[in-house]
């Protein structure tokens, strides 16, 4: 590993010298530990003390400087997932003075970003809480190329995907474990810290229970690019329409399995006449599994991590998510979040297993498959009654794991029913142009013009005209929406109206201020910005 550093050669005494003169120097962006990332010049790291160090001279810079609060509970989140307590980032400090009394650095040349994985033998958290969020820190700061190099801290060893991380950039990844072989006292060159969660779209659970995340702020178009990059360098070409259309079924063949797998493709085939497919991540290799989905209809997967590859799917297929007896799918949307993700245009429906009848559990297996044979009697006899697994917090709650890790005989009158509910004729991608939402401008000059009709009633004339940037688009339907405020009331009367004029006289009253509020809406659901209010005096 230690020649692969040296790549880049560095004189050895210069980098020293301004070290020990310079110090660390840090600036960050970001204004809570939950959303920081920190970029580093002569950040350290003790591979023996297991801690980053930042040396002290008279030209550091620590920005943001928080004191203590630097600890309450710490500088940042070094993975993806908010505020998890065995993901904080802090370093320790030292005057740059100490550096004559410890172990002779070892600079690290290659642009550094520093990060943790947070559970890489699992692929939704690979890709969601890692790749992506790489993906999309790298493109944020452009000195993280394509030569730069991701350094990974949470300790774990390399993990099943870890080829799918060596894409991201051009040098090997290195671990935590492999920092110790590289030398005691490691300085960064040039470092980042942390990681983007701006494309992140779930919370697993950890203080209330799954969903989500609140503010969502990814789109189908950001996944896409992603996918995009990711399938260039897997070496998989997008075929273009022309081959034959079909469904794929991801199994799983260690736990959670379709019992009739071979019914279900044959019933699906059937009915919607197509060719249909198994892949299982045991069975294919990755890119294989990415050139079929990147090409299929539809996609039927019991709910799990596989189905984060639905990323890959075509625009307008289908993901037909499995859920075992007891388990709502409402209660569980990682993957439904991600195909309804604006812009992504996947249709998706779910169906559970309401039959009881259907369902294998392994009351024997241990926990963390399921097994509930470690709880006192009573409370098995609970979980084995009970219809639906209540709402809870990750990651050990037994009734989820008891029901989660069941086997399934798929009904297939019922599952086709759901099916045909949303999917009505063939699946499969829409050769048709998506729109792509566009929002509207404001509208322009606007203006209006009060008449009085004796004492008691009155008229606004008001006018306004389109948006700036719709002389640019092809919009199937623009109309305009007008509130009519009385000065001082909190209340409003809203209109949504076709033309750019229009004349109110409903409850205009003479002699009183109105405030106007104009917005343009395009295709009924794309709202723009108010104009600057008008004020209109009858
Ligand atoms: N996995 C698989 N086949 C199986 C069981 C699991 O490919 O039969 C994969 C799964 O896709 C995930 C990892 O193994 O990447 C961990 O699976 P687990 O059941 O722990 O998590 P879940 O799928 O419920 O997120």
């Amino acid at each position: 590993q230690s020649q692969e550093l040296s790549q880049v050669r560095i004189d050895y005494h210069a980098a020293l010298q301004a070290l020990v003169e310079d110090g660390t120097r840090m600036v960050c962006t970001g204004r809570m530990h939950t959303d920081r990332i920190c970029r580093f010049e002569s950040l350290c790291y003790s591979t023996e003390a297991e801690e980053f160090v930042f040396f002290h001279s008279n030209s550091s810079v620590m920005l943001p400087n928080l004191g203590s609060r630097r600890f309450q509970p710490a500088l940042l989140d070094l993975s993806s997932v908010e505020d998890h307590n065995t993901q904080y980032f802090n370093f320790v400090e030292l005057p740059a003075a100490a550096l004559k009394f410890m172990p002779k650095p070892v600079f690290v040349p290659d642009v550094a970003l520093i990060t943790n994985r947070f559970n890489p033998d699992n692929l939704m958290h690979v890709f969601h809480d890692d790749l992506l969020p790489i993906y999309y820190t790298m493109q944020q700061f452009p000195d993280l190329d394509q030569e730069s190099r991701l350094f990974f801290m949470e300790g774990w060893s390399e993990g099943l995907h870890f080829d799918l991380y060596k894409i991201l950039s051009n040098k090997q990844p290195l671990l935590k474990e492999q920092l110790k072989t590289l030398g005691r006292l490691l300085c960064f060159t040039k470092s980042y810290v942390g990681l983007s969660k701006i494309t992140t779209w779930y919370q697993y659970g950890f203080v209330q229970p799954q969903g989500p995340k609140a503010n969502i702020l990814v789109s189908g178009n950001e996944i896409r690019q992603f996918t995009k990059f990711m399938m260039e360098k897997l070496n998989v070409s997008l075929e273009e329409s022309s081959s034959e259309e079909y469904i794929i079924v991801f199994s799983r063949t260690i736990n959670r399995l379709i019992l009739n797998e071979a019914e279900l493709i044959l019933a699906l085939a059937q009915e919607f006449q197509m060719k249909t497919i198994t892949v299982s991540l045991e069975d294919h290799s990755f890119s294989d599994i990415v050139r079929l989905i990147s090409n299929a209809s539809m996609l039927v997967s019991m709910h799990g991590a596989q189905l984060v590859m639905s990323l890959f799917l075509p625009r307008g297929a289908t993901v037909v998510e499995l859920f075992p007896y007891a388990i709502n799918p409402e209660h569980y949307t990682p993957y439904k979040t991600l195909a309804t993700l604006p812009g992504m245009d996947l249709q998706y429906i779910a169906w559970q297993n309401t039959d009881r009848e259907n369902t294998v559990t392994y009351p024997d297996r241990p926990w963390d498959q399921g097994g509930i044979a470690h709880l006192d009697k009573v409370e098995q006899e609970r979980i084995i009654k009970s219809k639906e697994v209540p709402r809870h917090l990750c990651c050990r709650n037994p009734d989820w794991l008891f029901r989660a890790y069941q086997d399934t005989k798929v009904d297939i009158p019922s599952l086709i029913q759901v099916i045909r509910q949303t999917v009505k004729s063939k699946p499969g991608p829409k050769k048709q142009k998506w729109t792509s939402g566009l929002y509207p401008g404001k509208v322009r000059d606007a203006k209006c013009q009060a008449s009085v009709q004796g004492t008691s009633e009155a008229k606004l004339a008001v006018s306004w005209q389109i948006p700036w940037n719709l002389k640019y688009l092809k919009v199937r339907e623009v109309k305009y929406e007008v509130w009519i405020q009385e000065q001082g009331e909190n209340t409003y009367m809203p209109y949504i109206l076709s033309h750019q004029n229009h004349t109110f006289s409903e409850n205009i009253k003479p002699f009183t201020i109105y405030l106007v509020w104009i917005r343009c809406i395009f295709n009924k659901n794309l709202l723009g910005p108010f104009a600057d209010v008008l004020l209109c005096s009858t």
